[in-house]
Parts: C-alpha cells; sequence; structure tokens
C-alpha cells in the first residue's frame, strides 16, 4: 500500500499530470491547484536566503510557469482550522461534567500522531482526539468545494496538491475519510513535501533565487498578505485555543502566554488561575516519548490537561521529515533555527481578527447548513481495523 501511495503522490506524479494537461483537449484538462504550507515556505526560505513571504511568491511563479493554475497558501484554511477547534474547545468544556471523556481536547493535525493512537491505543484514546479537520484536509474541502462550485467545476476537475513539511501528510490524504465517493476523488490527489519542491526545482534547473515573485491566489477575499499565527511552527493551535478560550469562558483577556517547561522544551505546560485555582491546564507535547508520558498520564486518570496539542516531531512540524536537508557543511540544528525564526517572521494575527476569513466560514457555515459543515469540517477516527477492512497498513 505504502509504494502505491509514494507513486500516486510524488512530484514525478505531478510532472505526468501537467505533462498530460498539455497533450489533452480543453475539456479533458484538469485544472491544477497547489497548496503550499507557511512551514514548507520557511523551510524553502531558509534554503534560498529569501523572507518566508518571498519563497511563497516566488514558488507561485514557479509552479505557473509549469503549467499550475492556481496557488493557494495553507494558513487561510489554518484560520478555519483554528476558529473551528475554538468552537469545538468550548463546546467540550461544556458537556465536561457529563462526559468524562470530552477533556483533555488532544489536537488532530499530525497524522503521525494521530496513526500511532489509532495503531496502539484504539478505542481508549479515540473520544479524547479533535474531529476538527488538519489545515490540510480543511484546505481539501475549500479546494473541491468551495472554490469548485465557485468556478463551476466538479471535484474531479480538480488535481489538487498539497505542499507539506511531512511524508505522513501523504497518508493523511489518502485516508478514506477524505474520499468524495460521489465525485469519485479524492480531496487532496496528491501531497509532495518541501524537499520534493527542492528536487522539482533543480531538476528544472531553477533556482528560487532567480524566479520573478508573483503574488498567491486566494479564495474569494482579497489582499496579498500572508497570515500568520504567533504560538508554535506546528500552527498554534494551544495559542489560540487558550487566549479564546481564557475570554469567552472566563473573561480574562490574555495577552502573553507564560510557559512552563516540564521535562524538557517539547513538554510544555501553560495555566490560567483565577482565584488561586487553575482554571484552564493546556500544554504541549512534541516527540514520542513525551507523547507515551501524556498516554500513560491519561491512563492513570492523572491527566491535570483540558486541552493538548500533540506532534509527533520533537519541535514540531519546522523540523518535520520532508523538510530540505542541510546542505553539506550545514548543521541540521542551525537550520531548524533559521526556519523557525523566517517562520516567526510573519506577521501574527488572531484567526477572530482575520475578518477575511472569518467572514467567509461564517458566510460558509451558514450558506451549507450544519449538517454539510460538519462533514466539510471535521473527520472521524478509527481503530486500525475499521480503516484498513483487515488489511495491515503500513504508515
Ligand atoms: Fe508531520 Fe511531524 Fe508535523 Fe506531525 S509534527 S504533521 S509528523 S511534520
Amino acid at each position: 500500500a505504502e509504494s502505491v501511495l509514494i507513486t500516486q503522490q510524488s512530484h514525478e506524479e505531478l510532472f505526468k499530470v501537467l505533462h498530460n494537461n498539455k497533450q489533452a483537449g480543453a475539456s479533458e484538462q484538469k485544472v491544477v491547484v497547489v497548496s503550499v504550507s507557511p512551514q514548507s515556505r520557511a523551510s524553502l526560505a531558509a534554503r534560498y536566503d529569501l523572507s518566508s513571504g518571498e519563497a511563497g511568491r516566488r514558488l507561485t511563479s514557479f509552479f505557473k510557469g509549469l503549467g499550475v493554475h492556481h496557488v493557494f497558501d495553507t494558513s487561510f484554511s489554518r484560520t478555519f482550522s483554528l476558529l473551528e477547534s475554538q468552537r469545538e474547545f468550548l463546546e467540550r468544556f461544556q458537556r465536561k461534567e457529563q462526559d468524562k471523556k470530552a477533556l483533555p481536547m488532544l489536537t488532530s493535525a499530525c497524522p503521525g500522531w494521530i496513526c500511532y493512537a489509532e495503531k496502539t491505543h484504539g478505542e481508549f484514546i479515540l473520544p479524547y482526539i479533535s474531529s476538527t479537520r488538519s489545515p490540510q484536509q480543511m484546505m481539501g474541502s475549500l479546494v473541491k468545494s468551495y472554490f469548485a462550485e465557485q468556478q463551476g467545476l466538479s471535484p474531479q476537475q480538480i488535481y489538487h496538491v498539497a505542499v507539506m513539511p511531512c511524508f505522513d501528510k501523504k497518508l493523511e490524504a489518502s485516508r478514506s475519510d477524505f474520499y468524495l465517493n460521489k465525485a469519485e476523488t479524492r480531496e487532496v490527489d496528491c501531497v509532495i513535501t518541501s524537499g520534493e519542491v527542492q528536487k522539482m526545482l533543480e531538476e528544472q534547473n531553477v533556482s528560487l533565487n532567480d524566479v520573478e515573485p508573483a503574488p498567491l491566489d486566494e479564495i474569494s477575499v482579497s489582499g496579498d498578505e500572508f497570515l500568520s499565527h504567533s504560538g508554535s511552527g506546528s500552527g498554534g493551535y494551544l495559542h489560540h485555543v487558550f487566549t479564546y478560550a481564557a475570554k469567552q469562558l472566563f473573561g480574562e483577556e490574555v495577552k502573553e502566554l507564560t510557559y512552563k517547561t516540564l521535562r524538557n522544551k517539547d513538554f510544555q505546560e501553560v495555566t490560567l488561575e483565577k482565584d488561586g485555582v487553575a482554571v484552564l491546564c493546556f500544554a504541549s507535547t512534541y516527540g514520542f516519548r513525551n507523547i507515551q508520558n501524556l498516554v500513560q498520564k491519561l491512563k492513570r486518570g492523572k491527566s491535570p490537561y483540558h486541552f493538548v496539542e500533540v506532534m509527533a516531531c520533537p519541535s514540531g512540524c519546522l523540523n518535520g521529515g520532508g523538510q530540505v536537508k542541510p546542505l553539506p557543511g550545514q548543521n541540521q540544528k542551525e537550520l531548524l533555527q533559521k526556519v523557525e525564526a523566517l517562520y516567526k517572521a510573519e506577521r501574527p494575527l488572531s484567526p477572530e481578527d482575520d475578518t477575511r476569513v472569518a467572514e467567509l466560514y461564517q458566510s460558509w457555515l451558514h450558506s451549507v447548513g450544519e449538517e454539510r459543515a460538519k462533514e466539510l469540517l471535521h473527520t472521524q477516527y478509527h481503530t486500525v481495523e475499521k480503516i484498513t477492512n483487515g488489511l495491515t497498513m503500513k504508515w
């Protein structure tokens, strides 16, 4: 299964689709959409000594030169994911007395962690995992539903490629939950890593430094600034859900979060105290050693947390296995620091203050109705037997 996946989701496959488009008649051509993650932009920016924004604009130009029709930034869908996570957290917090598994809410944007949870801890852990889609799969919904409709296209007329810092994102895209049965197409057809984009550039003998920048496209909203989120390089879920919950549930405006490092820098805690009592207790756990520790705490009923941002890679997505590798003589740690600095240099904006996207989120949800919105913005998890129909799937 894995080798089929790797052939189906590779930069060669994207080249093939673009080549076929050149040969095919207009009615058979696919509209090719590429969604670039901010972590990949930062990684490629570090490789070419550019700012993240500039790397995004030059990548847009490179992809369009190859025949790609639209290039989007997944920061856009990450805002959707953050807004929906905030909503989900409030709903879970309010039913925590009746439902003992409502909290802690564990984030679900990392497929490496989800695979481990489904395979190793199955039924026990699944109720805790947030059902909100990851930014990649939120983008899948937006491109194959909202954008397709806007453009008067059917979902299968679009070939949707996501550029990600991570190989596990290919497996996420191939989950049966993200297959549009009626249209017989996936929401994300192909995932390529930052490193594979680097390979594409090299195969075409192109340096990003020599490419003319072009603005990224936007889905139905105008403006050309890149949107970013303060917090970790893995999306800032903890940061945004914490500040939102503090305000909505306890009327507290939290400007700066104070992180307490627990076992190591990849296991941190943030609390909100009222009258000496910790009313909100959030944590971030990165890397499998810390994840195992968290799961043990949960199993022993000793987890004090309401919310945990869980990521499989130490240091999170900026350090993902699909990022651009260090140059000969370049130190991995220094490269990571450079990528982190580039990522953080983007303009921080709270999802609820990002009015353009927040308005689209509201109007889209309203226009499709509650049930459909749930399908478009959420997913579900399964024990391994259920997702593989009895076949063992290697992640
Ligand atoms: Fe992928 Fe690592 Fe990020 Fe998880 S933490 S989504 S495995 S890059």
